[in-house]
């Protein structure tokens, strides 16, 4: 298969599911608040020492924990889930639901906390997400979530902090 008729192989896939068209993409680097942050200085070495082991992993190179692992799947005080990374706030509690996947699931985000793009790791397109500001991994997002947004923002909970209101 040529480089040319994978790409538009995956295109369509792409559109079939609806994935282009929730992701807003664009507009993130021409305005990217946190360009000069010294978080983005930080080399990878860096942030091997700063990082638990599993933290690290995910948010660093995109591991995905494994599921029901996390003890924040059972977390349901009100509170903020911030990033692990370098502790910008992500999501509000009374965004949090059970999605029965075994990962915190979220229907909603803090506006600017988050950046995505496009993910075809597993031969499947998915829309990725990160931490806006230190650019650390912490999800997926699908378009299968509830009202009001029907977002579900999968997350991997070793990549966030939970710090009760
Ligand atoms: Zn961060």
């Amino acid at each position: 298969m040529t480089h040319a008729s994978a790409f538009t192989r995956r295109s369509l896939m792409a559109s079939a599911l609806g994935v282009g068209a929730m992701a807003p993409f664009a507009a993130a680097a021409a305005s990217d608040p946190w360009i000069g942050a010294s978080w983005r200085r930080l080399t990878d070495a860096d942030w091997r020492a700063r990082l638990p082991a599993e933290s690290y992993a995910v948010l660093r190179h995109e591991a995905t924990e494994a599921p029901f692992t996390s003890p924040l799947n059972r977390e349901h005080r009100r509170g903020l889930f911030a990033c692990l990374g370098c502790a910008l706030p992500l999501f509000r509690s009374t965004w949090k639901f059970d999605s029965g996947t075994g990962w915190p699931s979220f229907f909603d985000a803090i506006p600017g906390a988050l950046s995505k793009k496009a993910d075809f790791a597993i031969g499947v397109p998915r829309t990725e997400y990160h931490c806006a500001r230190c650019l650390g991994h912490q999800g997926h997002v699908f378009d299968d979530g509830p009202a009001p947004t029907g977002l579900r923002y999968c997350n991997n909970g070793v990549a966030v902090t939970f710090t009760p209101a």
